[in-house]
């Protein structure tokens, strides 16, 4: 009986029963020849690898997420030398009950200047648990991603543009500190993640807190304000509106509230001056919002053809 099969594809099957086949293993055949094989060969199928959604197509694996990661850090980067050469009277991060139409910042008196970053999606991309989930085909599940948080490191890598605007905020002057709700159980696993992604050093409770760190659980107010005992926050950024300030986090806010409220006077004019949000259209509170929310009435269209 003769088969047809590709070069590449016997060369795989030569090479190793393990092996994996890539996302589009159509992209693998360049030539097809005929071969003889006896009748009782079972040719194994590789699997077939799923394709990640979309959006991580664009975040991880897109040169334009990169290119928008860059241009982002560069900012923060470059945002944060001006302050350290002239340091602020006031921080960047809102006094307990504050609002948009009662602003107020805490006060930096002689403090340190500090930069206050989340971790996940914002300093890091959490490749290996990510491509773990999609191989595997399961949604997130939190005992993986506890699991993650102990193991992880070597497998998270540090996101564009992260390395040199440490670099340059570290010669500024600025104490980098992260603020992030990995689970304080988990600091030693979070710091050696930070660390092997090439981030630098991060003490527990000094330059590295964690939810549960202080009241407010995944709230991040609590310690924003512990922080502030010790330093005058300069730059809070994330990629969520959480690593700014917990009065985003309203969870009676619709999508169109939440962005109402992200764009009121007062806030408006902190993005790009001392708040830096991160692009993530991978998951968290951003990824919400019916038609009607997303796409405004005055938005409707319909095409003037007819179909055929
Ligand atoms: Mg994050």
């Amino acid at each position: 009986m003769k088969h047809l099969i590709s070069l590449s594809a016997l060369a795989l099957l030569a090479a190793c029963q393990t092996v994996q086949a890539p996302a589009d293993p159509a992209e693998t055949v360049s030539e097809t020849v005929t071969v003889t094989m006896p009748e009782d060969t079972a040719v194994p199928v590789p699997p077939v690898m799923p394709t990640p959604p979309a959006t991580q197509q664009w975040l991880y694996g897109s040169a334009e997420a990169r290119i928008a990661l860059v241009q982002d850090w560069n900012e923060i980067a470059a945002y944060i030398e001006a302050k350290a050469a002239t340091p602020p009277n006031a921080s960047v991060v809102l006094a307990p009950g504050a609002t948009a139409d009662a602003p107020d910042f805490l006060a930096c008196g002689d403090k340190p200047l500090a930069a206050v970053f989340d971790a996940d999606e914002t300093l890091i991309w959490n490749l290996g648990v990510t491509a773990y989930f999609d191989r595997t085909g399961q949604s997130f599940d939190p005992k993986i991603w506890d699991n993650w948080e102990k193991t992880g490191a070597g497998t998270a890598v540090a996101m564009p543009g992260v390395e040199n605007a440490f670099q340059r905020i570290r010669n500024a002057g600025v104490e980098i500190i992260v603020n992030t709700n990995r689970d304080n159980s988990n600091h030693a696993g979070t710091a050696d993640t930070l660390k092997a992604a090439g981030l630098g050093e991060f003490a527990y409770q000094q330059t590295l807190f964690l939810k549960g760190d202080a009241p407010g659980g995944s709230g991040k107010d609590g310690r924003r304000y512990l922080i502030s005992d010790n330093y005058c926050i300069i730059a809070l950024a994330g990629d969520q509106l959480g690593d700014i300030a917990d009065i985003f986090n309203d969870r009676a806010l619709s999508p169109p509230e939440r962005k109402a409220l992200s764009a009121a006077p007062a806030f408006d004019q902190m993005w790009g001056n001392g708040w830096f949000i991160l692009p993530n259209p991978v998951y968290g509170p951003s990824i919400a919002g019916t038609l009607d929310e997303v796409f405004p009435a005055d938005s409707y269209w319909e095409p003037s053809i007819q179909d055929e």
